[in-house]
C-alpha cells in the first residue's frame, strides 16, 4: 500500500512537502521513467516556486531533461506530454484545496496520471534512495513559454469558431485566481466571445474566492451573470481541470449534467465508449446509451479514467464534479476544452444552456457520511459487501467501495481516502426514493461500523 501516493499524486501541507522531500521524490520519479524528457508545470500557490526548484533539482539528478512550462493549467502539462512524446510530467498543484496546501501530480507517458498503485513503484525507489545519475549522465532544465499558446491553438482546431463568432455570446469567466487566468480570457476572446472576467489575476492567496467552484463559492459569478444578462458563466478550479457552468438564468449546472451534455455532443460525432467513475450519476450513463454508446465504470480517481480510456480507445471520459477528458487533446481532464465545447454547442444550436440541461433526464440524490473512528476500514468494507450482497434483485459493483444497482435507483458506500468515515450516496428518479435509499443503507453501514 502506497504510503504517500493518493488517487492522483501526493498531496499535503508544507510539513510533508518540504523541499528535501520533493527533491527526493522527484528524483525517484525520474529514475522510475528512466530519464528522458519530463514536462514540469505549476499552479500559483505561494509554495510553488520553492517546490519547482526542488523538483527540477531532483529530476536533473536522476538524468531527466526538464521542460519547465512555468505557471500553467494542469491540462496544459498533460497536453504537452502527449504532444512532445515526453516520458512523463510533474504538476505542482493542489487543485481546489486551500492555499496552504500543495501537491505533486505525477504523470506518465502519453499523459496518463500515475495512480496510487503505480505510485508504489516510485515510492520503492524513494525508499531505496541513491537514484542519482553519474556525473556525466545528469540531466538539464530549460524553460518553454509556448505551451499555453500551443494548447489554445489545439483546442481551437477542434472548435467551430465561426458558429461562436456569429453569435458573439457574452460570457462571464470566473478564473478563481487560478492558473486559467493566463488562458481562458484569451481563448474565449479569440473564439469570438464577448468576455467579462472575475478573479482573473493568478494569485496564490486566492483573494477572490475559494478555489473549488462549488455553488456557494461562485455566488459572485451567479450575481454577475444575472446582472449582465450574460449567456453563460464559467468557473474553474485552481488548476483548470475542472469547470462548472452557470446558465443564462443564473442556475448552477452540476458537473454530472455538463458531463452528460458533453457525452451527447461527442456521441453525435461518433458513437463509442464513455468512461466514468462508479460515483457518477446515471444521467451520464443514460446520455451515453440514448446516443447509442456505452458506459464503462472505473474506481474514483482521474488516472483510472485515463487508463481505461487508453485501453478501450474511448470517445470521452469524465467524473461527476465537472472534469471531462477529450482524447483529441490529452488523457487528462481539460476544463478549457470542456468550456469551449459547451460554448460551441450553445452557439451552434441557438438554444440557451438552460434548454440543453432541461433536455437531460432528471435524477435526484441524497448524500450522507458514517463516522468510523479509528476502526479498520478494510474490515468494515468487507462486511458491507457481505451485507449489500444479501439485497435481492440488485447488482453489486465492487470496483471501489460497494455500489448496488437496484431496479429504481442505486446506492454506493465508499471509504474516504484520507479521513475516518464512509460516504454513502443514493440516487433515484424521485427525491423521496433517493432519501429512502440513503436512510436504509446508511443505517446498515452504521450497524456494521458499530459491530466491527
Ligand atoms: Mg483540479
Amino acid at each position: 500500500m502506497a504510503k504517500y501516493f493518493g488517487t492522483y499524486g501526493i498531496r499535503g501541507k508544507l510539513d510533508l512537502l518540504t523541499p528535501e522531500f520533493v527533491l527526493r521524490m522527484c528524483a525517484a520519479f525520474g529514475r522510475h521513467v528512466q530519464g528522458g524528457k519530463v514536462i514540469l508545470g505549476r499552479d500559483v500557490r505561494t509554495s510553488g516556486k520553492m517546490l519547482r526548484a526542488a523538483a527540477i533539482a531532483g529530476l536533473i539528478s536522476s538524468g531527466c531533461e526538464v521542460i519547465d512550462l512555468g505557471v500553467v493549467p494542469s491540462p496544459t502539462v498533460e497536453f504537452e506530454i502527449k504532444k512532445m512524446g515526453a516520458k512523463g510530467g510533474v504538476i505542482i498543484t493542489a487543485s481546489h484545496n486551500p492555499p496552504e496546501w500543495n501537491a505533486l501530480k505525477f504523470v506518465g507517458a502519453e499523459g496518463v496520471g500515475i495512480s496510487r498503485e503505480k505510485g508504489e513503484w516510485v515510492e520503492e525507489l524513494y525508499g531505496a534512495g541513491n537514484v542519482q545519475a553519474a556525473w556525466n549522465r545528469l540531466g538539464e532544465a530549460r524553460k518553454y513559454d509556448l505551451a499555453i499558446r500551443e494548447h489554445m491553438d489545439e483546442i481551437k482546431k477542434h472548435i467551430n469558431s465561426a458558429a461562436i463568432a456569429k453569435r458573439r455570446p457574452l460570457l462571464v469567466l470566473d478564473c478563481g485566481n487560478g492558473t486559467v487566468g493566463n488562458f481562458a480570457p484569451y481563448l474565449f476572446r479569440e473564439l469570438g466571445c464577448r468576455v467579462v472576467t472575475l478573479n482573473a489575476q493568478p494569485d496564490g492567496f486566492f483573494p477572490g474566492r475559494h478555489s473549488e467552484p462549488t455553488k456557494d463559492n461562485v455566488a459572485d459569478l451567479i450575481a454577475c451573470v444575472k446582472a449582465l444578462h450574460a449567456d453563460m458563466g464559467i468557473a474553474w478550479d485552481g488548476d483548470g481541470d475542472r469547470v462548472i457552468f452557470i446558465d443564462e438564468n443564473g442556475g448552477y449546472v452540476w458537473g454530472d449534467k455538463s458531463f452528460a451534455l458533453c457525452i451527447k455532443l461527442r456521441m453525435r460525432q461518433g458513437k463509442g465508449v464513455a468512461v466514468t467513475t462508479v460515483a457518477t450519476s446515471d444521467v451520464a450513463k443514460e446520455a451515453a446509451e440514448k446516443s447509442g454508446g456505452k458506459m464503462e465504470y472505473v474506481k474514483v480517481g482521474a488516472p483510472y479514467i485515463a487508463e481505461k480510456m487508453l485501453e478501450l480507445n474511448a470517445a470521452i471520459g469524465g467524473e461527476e464534479v465537472g472534469g471531462v477528458v477529450w482524447p483529441e487533446i490529452s488523457w487528462g481532464k481539460d476544463g478549457l476544452m470542456t468550456a469551449a465545447k459547451i460554448v460551441e454547442e450553445v452557439c451552434a444550436s441557438g438554444k440557451p444552456l438552460s434548454a440543453h440541461i432541461a433536455s437531460l433526464p432528471a435524477y435526484f440524490n441524497a448524500k450522507g457520511k458514517v463516522d468510523c473512528g479509528s476502526k479498520d476500514k478494510a474490515r468494515i468494507l468487507a462486511k458491507i459487501r457481505e451485507e449489500f450482497a444479501r439485497e435481492k434483485k440488485a447488482k453489486a459493483i465492487t470496483l471501489d467501495g460497494v455500489r448496488l444497482n437496484l431496479s429504481d435507483g442505486w446506492v454506493i458506500a465508499r471509504p474516504s481516502g484520507t479521513e475516518n468515515y464512509f460516504r454513502v450516496f443514493a440516487e433515484a428518479k424521485m427525491q423521496k426514493r433517493a432519501d429512502e435509499l440513503l436512510a436504509k443503507f446508511k443505517k446498515k453501514v452504521e450497524e456494521i461500523v458499530r459491530k466491527v
